[in-house]
This record gives C-alpha cells, structure tokens and sequence, in this order.
C-alpha cells in the first residue's frame, strides 16, 4: 500500500469513527437568534456534544438522522433567575424540618422539570436556608456527571444580605426569638468585611455568580420592599472580591435608590429593577448592565395564599414594575430572561417569554435572544445561547414559528443538553 492510498484509509477510520458519534437533526426552520432570522429548512450536524455544521452541503456521511419534522429549532432556552432548591408547594425553602438529602432528591425533580421544558441551563440564585444553599453547586456537578437529568447550573450559593435583610433566612421563617444569630458563613453580613467574607466562603464552597440583595424584597416580613439593605460600601466589596475571582455579582433590587447604588458598585445585572427610574436606565444602558425582570410570576402566584404584609408589598410593587420594565425595555436596556422559579411554577419557565413580549414589549424575537444569546452573555461565556458550529448542542425543538408567536416556546418537543437527547417527539 502507498503511503498516499494508507493516509486515506486512515483518513476513513478516522471519519467512521466519529460518524458513529454524528447525529444530524433536521426540521422545517431554525431560528438563527444572531442574525434574527428563521433558516428553512434546517439541519444541524452534532458530533460529541457539540455542534459541528448547521446546514452543510452535504449531511456527513454514516450519521444518523433524526427527522423532526414540522418544528423549529431553538438554542436550549437560559432561565437566568431560579431557586432550585425552594419548594414549589410553599414557595420557599423548609429549614428545619428537611433533611440535605431529602432537599437535594425533591429539587433533583424540579431541575428536570427545567430540562424538559428546554432550558438546559439556569443560574440559580441562592437562598436563605442555612446550609442547604450549597446544595446548588452539588446539583450543578450531578447534572455535568450526568447523575441526574437537569440543566447546567450556574449557582450563587447562600445570597448576601444584610442581618434583618430580605434573604436573612430568619425575616422568611418569621422566628420570633433568634435561635441563632446567622453570620457571613450564612450570607448575612454587617460591614464591607463581612461581604468580603461571605463572598469569599460561597467562592470556596464552588460558587460560578454572586447573588446580593441590595434592597429590600416582596417573600420577607420587613417592611418596606424597596429600601436599599447593603450600603455603597458593603456592595463594592463583593463586587471587588468576585471581580477578582472572575466571577459576576448579580444584585436583587426592587427600589430607586437600591438600584442606581448596585449598578454604580458594578454589578453584571439587576434582578426585578421593579422601581427604575430614568436616571437608572440611563446608567444600565451606558455601562451595559443586564436587567432581568420576572414578569411572568404576577400571574402564576397565588395572590390569596400570601401573608397580608406580603400580600400588601405585591399589590403595591408588581403594577411599578410593569410599567417601569416596559420603559427600560422600549429604552434599550439589554435584558436577560428570569422567572423567579418556582415563583413561575418549575417546568413552565417559558411563560416567561410571552410576559416579556406582553408586558415590556419586546419583540418576539428580542424575547427570544433574552432568555438564549443575551442570557449565556450575561453569564459571561459564548459556549451555548445560539445555533452555530462550536457551540454546546443544547437544541430544542418547538411547535410552531416563535417569531411569529412567542408561545411556542412553551411547545417543546425535543430537547437535547451537550449532544444527548432527553426529549423527544
Ligand atoms: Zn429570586
């Protein structure tokens, strides 16, 4: 044999052996969310997880073909706001009466009730359950081990809060006499040392974001929803420490003042953003921070099981935040889609697409991007959020046009996370 005519043969075993890892999914359109527009016919090539050729001349050879028919394709849809560890039934996490375990096996459940509604990522952002928190990241390596079916997870770890703060585990739980005073071990922090700390310990426990509440919230017992909690200080602190790190800080802020104090800091996003103001809009769109406002969730909580103060704060801050997320929206403020999970019950996160579209008014297309190409940048990577060669094959498949009606992104199909099939028709 020539040595020409052996290199060819090499070249065959070598092209049969990853031809038996090949698949290539076809269906009716793409939406290429870059370029804003719908590719028909579509066929993508995936080979070892990743995509390796969106409509090639030709489909390589020996691979198999999965024929989806009258569908769309869709980058895996990004929730950029869920607490995977809360519980769906109380809307909060349950701190003394569940063991780890039993919480890390129940929100194993909701993690997958995500995965097969097409989101095959999510940032997860912390709570208020003591050592529970960190079962996120524990969540986050099972799902990359494949030991359970469930999105990538991007997880804060413990929020940072102030003592007596929205997130102080102890203003949900609504303990008359603290058992314990929580400390930055916890999240709770009273001094720029503090926050540092805080950071520091969610950092070393695996944290990939930085959760803070800059401002008081809706789901605790304190009374005011938007007063600034953290102070200037304690802000730029954990900003600095995750900055060094390399990792994002995302803010909690429903309040004017809270708002325009945790962009000033240099937070990558505003979680809410319920109380914007026109000087805040005017400060996210020159330093690029990302808004993600959780509209869907006012039709989804059921108004009538809440505490009458909590009860009391939602009547008074969800019409503000409708309003005022619609104005930084139409404004230009680059968004990121969020549902507050299981605030959107786990597995209907897509609702979160119309109620941009309905309520800020986005466009379809628009809400598309926020919840695939808007959100991966918001998490800092180019990895996933679009169909193109290079990018994880995290791929959806949807009935209908959702550039003609965003509700097809509730209609999914087909889902594939890293090249393996967890849906399909
Ligand atoms: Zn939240």
């Amino acid at each position: 044999m020539c040595k020409f005519s052996r290199l060819l043969a090499l070249a065959f075993v070598a092209l049969g052996a990853v031809s038996a890892q090949t698949t290539v999914l076809r269906a009716q359109r793409m939406v290429d969310v870059k370029a804003g527009r719908v590719i028909s016919p579509a066929s993508i090539v995936v080979t070892n997880g990743y995509i390796t050729g969106v409509n090639p001349a030709t489909a390589p050879a020996g691979a198999s073909v999965i024929d989806l028919g009258d569908t769309t394709l869709v980058p895996g849809f990004i929730d950029m706001h869920v607490h995977v560890l809360a519980d769906a039934a109380s809307l909060r996490a349950d701190i003394f009466g569940e063991e780890p375990a039993e919480a890390a096996l129940r929100s194993s459940i909701s993690a997958r009730k995500m995965l097969m509604a097409g989101f095959t990522s999510v940032r997860d952002m912390g709570q208020n359950h003591y050592t529970k928190d960190l079962l996120a990241v524990a969540l986050s390596k099972a799902s990359d081990a494949g030991w359970i079916d469930a999105p990538r997870i991007v997880a804060a770890g413990h929020l940072i809060t102030i003592s007596g703060g929205h997130g102080d585990p102890e203003m949900f739980t609504r303990i008359a006499t603290s058992l314990v005073d929580p400390g930055p071990e916890y999240g709770v922090i009273n001094s720029p040392d503090d926050a540092v700390k805080a950071a520091r310990f969610n950092l070393k426990h695996g944290a990939k974001v930085i959760k803070i509440v800059a401002t008081a919230g809706v789901l605790s017992t304190e009374d005011s929803v938007g007063a600034q909690q953290m102070s200037d200080a304690e802000m730029k602190a954990v900003v600095e420490e995750a900055t060094r790190h390399g990792v994002k800080v995302a803010a909690h802020a429903h309040g004017t003042e809270g708002i325009l104090a945790a962009i000033k800091a240099g937070v990558a996003s505003i979680e809410h953003g319920s109380m914007i103001d026109e000087a805040g809009i005017r400060l996210m769109k020159e330093r690029g921070t990302y808004l993600v406002p959780t509209l869907a969730l006012g039709a989804t909580i059921d108004f009538n099981s809440l505490p009458p103060i909590v009860r009391r704060k939602a009547d008074y801050v969800l019409p503000l935040a409708r309003a005022n997320v619609r104005k930084a929206a139409l404004a230009g403020v680059r968004i990121a889609l969020g549902t507050d999970a299981p605030l959107v019950p786990f597995g209907e996160n897509a609702k979160e697409f119309a109620a941009m579209v309905e309520i800020a008014g986005l466009t379809p297309l628009e809400s598309l991007r926020a919840g695939t190409v808007n959100a991966a940048d918001l998490l800092g990577t180019t990895d996933r959020g679009e169909l193109a060669a290079g990018k994880f094959a995290d791929i959806v498949a949807v009935a209908g046009n959702p550039l003609e009606d965003i509700r097809a992104t509730e209609k999914v199909v087909f889902v594939m996370k890293s090249g393996k099939i967890y849906r399909r028709p």
